[in-house]
């Protein structure tokens, strides 16, 4: 055993930390193996059982370990309507296996661990009761998470990403990355879940959970941090819980009771009357990060951006508009818009010209150009009632569809806009409403036509105004 210490004449298990360690007396050594991936160690301790360590983290202890697994595993699966297919990242001990198959409505896993070696490991040695390679419904591929997502094609409902520690060049470190999530992000199905591994969120050890936060943020409309308490983990550990659809805080109390009866074998921790609880301990000290981390992770850009197969000319809708030189395909970045963050109330004071090219991002800021020397064809862009462009995150315009060149490129203004009173409507579409009324994204038929392409303020405003009667 590597990292067996002797204090008194007794044996010990030294977990490193960066602020001490942690000690664990050994009754018993059980396994240790470096393989190619990381240094796997097993042991028993007379009080949490056998535990794993991955590179001398904790990753579990037998008699605690139904914590954990309940609470990055549940609520993230009631807040699918009938999730089928599951994404699980890591999680190569197994447990987390043995959890999603406790909802009946699952047909298919897919478990991407990079080390097989420690897969085996785990089942051979950690639990007797389940065994991870013998499960039917899971398909087993060894291969890095990262990797595996970049390569993927399959749409899942759920993903569970346990991995170990975000320290710097640890294995894990890319899988926490931006990148990692925009994928995870479009491997979901538009009802999809993440539930992520969220590290500590104590006062002195939550860079790692603010740092992966950051990167959910990005691409999903809905983030909460839940916490959970587990001895042996002998921190205040945290699960990233999001939505691509629904804020999971406002799920129904009658949805929730109810996906939560349909878990066929009885669990340990988890409970109905525990997960809205879950939100509500967040410390301040954390909001507040997020917040801050909201404005600054955005990586809202300084000035436009515009797709250089993308020209403005006078528009036959109004005004100047934005046309394509070739054909672009869909999901083509077409505008990207930059500028400056600015609170209301100095919004308030710039002229009407300007303020019509700012979107809000939240309750107290707008974001966009602030002088009329900064106007240019990436604000040219027309609204129509049947458009062929949506928006991602807060200011990205992407083509909803192939577009064909010559075509004017549009989006529906409801996607960005709160604007006062209603601007009359002169796309000529079959389906033109006439005129836009800033209530317009409440309208379902709308929301269903546009998807996930409203911008994240809005999505979350849809949630809010459909609080009595969620849609999900
Ligand atoms: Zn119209």
């Amino acid at each position: 055993m590597k990292n067996k210490i002797n204090v008194n004449k007794k044996d010990f298990y030294f977990e490193k930390t960066p602020d001490g360690g942690n000690l664990f007396s050994i009754s018993k050594e059980i396994f240790c193996r470096k393989t190619k991936y990381q240094l796997i160690e097993i042991i028993e301790n007379p009080n949490f059982g056998k535990i794993l360590f991955l590179d001398n983290i904790i990753q579990s202890a037998s008699k605690d370990e139904f914590i954990y697994h309940e609470t990055i595993v549940h609520p993230a699966m009631i807040n699918h309507p009938a999730p089928k297919k599951v994404l699980v990242i890591g999680g190569g001990d197994g447990y987390i296996i043995r959890e999603i198959l406790k909802h009946k409505s699952v047909k298919e896993i897919n478990l991407v661990d990079i080390d097989e070696e420690s897969v085996k490991t785990c089942d051979k040695f950690l639990h007797q009761e389940f065994k991870l390679l013998a499960s039917p419904k899971t398909k087993v591929i060894f291969e890095d998470g990262l990797l595996f997502l970049s390569k993927n094609k399959k749409k899942f409902d759920v993903i569970i990403m346990d991995l170990p520690g975000i320290e710097e060049n640890s294995s894990a470190e890319p899988a926490y990355s931006s990148k990692c999530f925009k994928l995870a992000f479009e491997s979901l199905k538009t009802k999809g879940v993440i539930s992520v591994q969220g590290e500590d969120i104590s006062f002195l050890r939550r860079t790692g959970n603010l740092k992966i936060y950051a990167n959910v943020v990005k691409y999903f409309p809905f983030v909460k941090s839940i916490l959970y308490s587990c001895p042996s983990f002998n921190a205040t550990c945290s699960v990233i819980l999001a939505c691509k659809n629904h804020d999971p805080e406002k799920l129904s109390k009658k949805k929730a009771e109810k996906r939560i009866k349909r878990i066929s074998e009885k669990l340990n921790y988890f409970s109905y009357n525990m997960y809205y609880a879950l939100f509500s301990n967040i410390p301040k000290y954390l909001e507040k990060d997020y917040k801050k981390n909201f404005e600054e992770k955005n990586e809202l850009l300084e000035k436009n951006y515009i797709n250089p197969f993308v020209y403005g000319k006078k528009s036959s809708i109004k005004g100047n508009g934005l046309y394509a030189k070739t054909k672009i395909k869909k999901g083509t970045l077409i505008v990207e818009w930059g500028g400056k963050t600015i609170p209301i109330k100095e919004w308030k004071k710039l002229p009407e010209k300007i303020r019509e090219y700012q979107i809000q991002l939240n309750s107290k800021n707008f974001f966009g150009i602030t002088r009329e020397s900064e106007i240019d064809e990436a604000e040219f862009i027309n609204h129509s009632c049947n458009p062929n462009c949506g928006i991602k995150e807060y200011t990205k315009v992407v083509a909803l569809r192939d577009i064909f060149p010559e075509e004017e490129l549009t989006y529906d203004y409801i996607m960005t806009d709160f604007f006062d009173g209603y601007l009359k409507c002169l796309c000529g579409e079959k389906n033109c409403r006439r005129a836009l009324y800033p209530n317009d994204y409440k309208k379902a038929f709308l929301q269903k036509k546009t998807k996930v392409f409203f911008q994240n303020l809005i999505n979350r405003k849809i949630t809010n105004s459909t609080k009595k009667k969620p849609t999900n």
